[in-house]
């Protein structure tokens, strides 16, 4: 018996978490932008008891404009400046695929990595959350049962709590 226990907040990447300006594929440092009004809201998430797990979709690997290692390089970046500002992101998964090259279940809109995400952490649907600026965000949460919080590009997160 497992006990599906811990809340978490899933957050899709580019777009809500970095401000991806007219660069639809981010990968270098210099051009991650982070959208600073998330820094309080996600301390305020982690407070509420919420783990916060960030979802993106990274096509350009499969399309060759930029390698896993540049993600993971970024990634590392990202993880830094927010354990700075007292920000802990339990983990950040992937998809590396793209449907012009291969077929996935992890490509948002649908929804494995949220399924790994799930097991692996215990974590209740139910009582979870995910924040994305685009429909597929939202489609891939409702697959496994989370609520889809829609917002506008950079826009501001949602007060959940
Ligand atoms: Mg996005
Ligand atoms: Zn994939």
């Amino acid at each position: 018996m497992k006990f599906y226990s811990k809340k978490a907040i899933f957050l899709d990447r580019d777009g809500v978490i970095n401000d991806p300006k007219n660069n639809y594929y981010v990968w270098k440092i210099e051009d991650f932008i982070f959208n600073e009004h998330i820094f309080k809201t996600l301390r305020e998430y982690i407070q509420a008891g919420y783990i916060l797990i960030i979802i993106s979709n990274q096509g350009g690997i499969a399309k060759n404009i930029y390698k896993k290692l540049d993600t993971e390089k970024l990634h590392n970046y990202m993880n830094y400046e927010f354990r700075k500002r007292g920000i802990f992101i339990s983990e950040i998964y992937y998809c590396p695929h793209h449907q012009e090259f291969t077929k996935c279940i992890c490509r948002k809109p649908d929804s494995l990595l949220l399924e790994k995400a799930i097991a692996r952490f215990n974590i209740n649907p139910e009582k979870s959350f995910f924040i994305g600026d685009s429909k597929r965000d939202i489609m891939a949460a409702e697959k496994v049962g989370v609520k889809g919080f829609l917002i506008k590009k950079n826009e501001k997160l949602p007060k959940i709590i």
